[in-house]
């Protein structure tokens, strides 16, 4: 018999615990969007069906995590589940101090307050927003350098979130390297789109740390997908297991922070790890200030439990080739409909683009926020909405279009079927064959700052 083959992708789990989700009609939805004045932020998550907000902590837990969740520890110092997730992180990376964060943004927070200084400047391929904001915070500059396909949304590049190596050399060499305190690269590249990083990368950077005597630090919220990137872009890592090419990468690194609630599976948790004793030893003080004891930092026993075991089951081949082929799957339905997306697809997340699909909505109407309500009203889908609400208030209080106008459908772990995917490719390309009837919006009240989460919207009219 020739060997059976399929491209239909089956979920490498059974489904034991089931979580209801509530269906509304069209004219419900409409009701609600405007009770929550037009901003799906303000939606109860009750009348949403699919819910593409974010994939951080938004995943489900295998019956091993929540096995290991009621067998947990939660003895204040040394408890037994903190010694597993050191176990489970120094396996993984090989990094030997294990510093516990209620999120990454802790470790970002313990990180950054300890070496970064004001007038110093941290490089990376792109900071993530938080990573950004705490570098800061701390007086420092963030300085992205992205090779110059990840700023280009349709150029196709197997690796578009690597950093670019000559832009690093000459930065390098033509800066106070006293200013310099770490240099940082995000795996995947999340401000990108989800796009990986190669080993080659990985291991250029390294080396040219190791030339100018900087230490080196992986933002590696999703260091498992970037593996899998690596394993099947990537020549000469065909055959090898993602927990291989994993080590491999942090071997080249003296340190990473981590969001558990991305390839941690688990809904919350993160860690700081890193191989200086002397850097360790601060960092650890700072924990007490700010988390906890070192031994649980911001988190329960059972959170360790759950991210221990969750650090290896990101990295199951299994898991991983679902994972990257249902947001690939998503990605081309809506492409071979004609919409227009970031290409190629990233790992979390499918980026629309808002200005390519409704070139009738002038920027400051908000084409991208508009393609999101409607797809809520179609379909029930909540997404957000990375565009001129989110970034165009300057400090000044003028307005500023943003570079792009994009619509974000990121994909939690492990929770929506392949008939989920099918059921929202369609509602978007609805929503898509009636793109001429939708509207701008006008923002009616905001805040200040950080104003896309509770800012008040109403739809323009003809
Ligand atoms: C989510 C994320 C963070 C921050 O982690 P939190 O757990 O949300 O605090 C940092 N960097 C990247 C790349 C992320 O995706």
């Amino acid at each position: 018999m020739e060997p059976f083959h399929t491209d239909v992708i089956i979920e490498p789990f059974r489904i034991r615990s089931v979580e209801p989700i509530r269906s509304t009609t069209q004219a419900e939805r409409e009701k609600l969007l405007q009770a929550a004045h037009y901003n799906p932020f303000l939606l109860k998550a009750d009348d949403v069906l699919i819910d593409l907000l974010t994939d951080s902590g938004t995943g489900a837990m295998s019956s091993g995590q929540w096995a290991a969740m009621i067998a947990s520890d939660e003895s204040y110092a040394g408890s037994k589940s903190y010694y597993k997730l050191e176990t489970a992180v120094r396996d993984i990376t090989g990094l030997t101090h294990v510093i516990p964060t209620h999120q990454g943004r802790a470790a970002e927070n313990i990180l950054f307050s300890t070496i970064a200084k004001p007038g110093d400047i941290i490089p990376s391929n792109s900071h993530f927003d938080t990573t950004r904001a705490h570098v800061e915070n701390n007086g420092a500059e963030a300085l992205d350098l992205v090779i110059r396909e990840g700023r280009e949304p349709q150029t196709i590049h197997p690796f578009k979130g690597n950093m670019d190596i000559p832009a690093l050399r000459n930065f390098l060499e033509t800066t106070d390297l006293s200013r310099v305190p770490v240099i940082m690269l995000t795996i995947t590249n999340n401000s990108g789109g989800g796009q990986p990083v190669s080993m080659k990368n990985i291991r250029d950077v390294s080396a040219l740390a190791r030339e100018f005597g900087i230490p080196f630090f992986l933002d590696a919220c999703r260091f498992a997908e970037n593996s899998w990137f690596i394993k099947i872009r990537e020549e000469g890592y065909e055959d090898k297991s993602p927990i291989e090419i994993a080590r491999e990468m942090f071997s080249y690194a003296d340190g990473c922070t981590m969001s558990a609630k991305k390839d941690g599976m688990s809904n919350i948790g993160g860690f700081l790890a890193l191989n200086d004793d002397t850097l360790a030893a601060r960092c650890r003080s700072m924990t007490i200030l700010t988390e906890g004891f070192p031994t649980y930092g911001g988190m329960a026993g059972y959170d360790m439990e759950a991210v221990a075991a969750g650090l290896y089951e990101a990295l199951d081949e299994g898991y991983l080739r679902y994972r990257i082929r249902s947001t690939t799957y998503l990605g081309d339905k809506l492409t071979r409909a004609g919409i227009s997306i970031i290409q190629p697809v990233g790992g979390h997340a499918v980026y629309i683009d808002a200005r390519d699909m409704l070139p009738h909505i002038e920027p400051l109407h908000y084409p991208a926020w508009s393609l999101a309500n409607a797809l809520y009203v179609a379909g029930g889908i909540r997404s957000v909405e990375i565009g001129s609400v989110m970034f165009g208030l300057q400090p000044d209080g003028s307005e500023k279009p943003a570079s792009m106008e994009l619509v974000r459908l990121a994909i939690p772990r492990r929770v929506y079927t392949q008939s989920h995917v099918d059921f929202l490719a369609e509602a978007v390309i609805h929503v898509f064959h009636h793109r001429h009837a939708l509207r701008g919006y006008k923002i009616t009240s905001q805040d200040r700052v950080l104003r896309h989460f509770t800012a008040h919207l109403e739809p323009l009219c003809e």
